[in-house]
């Protein structure tokens, strides 16, 4: 379900260093190294995105153009619009801390173009996004195990046993 108050708005959750929490003294995770970690809200999901563009299109009789190959070109001219909100920045900080908010709300809405066009593909070429994900992970983790590939950005190809 859709919440519209606006109750569970993005928020930023505070995470706790695990060796302060725990006060064992034990050497701080990685994770905990990230003093905040940035979340989402739980809604509206994969599902409810799917269904609200859906209802947008057939409310204006565009299933007619809104074919697999359309909605790829789509995609790919909303995220050239995020590369252009990027584009003469250089290097960009982790949470955009020099962007005013209109740039931010600028980015939000280019973001959310990409996603819905991506969720209507993924519709229309009959792949159930959530589970396509779970699955794609899950081959992300054997191809890339966490022991193997610590602090290292190099591809899966590049490794030893
Ligand atoms: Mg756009």
């Amino acid at each position: 379900m859709m919440t519209t108050n606006g109750k569970d708005a993005c928020r930023v959750k505070e995470e706790a260093h695990t060796a302060a929490v725990n006060g064992d003294g034990a050497e701080a995770s990685p994770q905990s190294k990230r003093p905040q970690r940035f979340t989402f809200s739980s809604e509206p999901s994969i599902e409810d995105i799917r269904r609200m563009q859906a209802d947008f299109t057939d409310e204006r009789d565009w299933n007619q153009f809104h074919q697999p190959r359309n909605l790829l070109l789509a995609m790919v001219g909303e995220v050239g619009e995020v590369a252009e909100l990027f584009q003469w920045k250089g290097e960009v900080a982790e949470g955009l801390p020099d962007w005013t908010e209109t740039e931010r709300e600028q980015l939000a809405h280019e973001l959310s173009d990409v996603l819905i066009y991506l969720v209507e593909l993924a519709e229309k070429c009959r792949v159930d996004l959530p589970q396509a994900v779970l699955r794609k992970m899950a081959l992300n983790r054997l191809k890339y195990p966490a022991s193997k590939v610590q602090g290292s950005a190099k591809k899966y190809t590049e490794y030893k046993d």
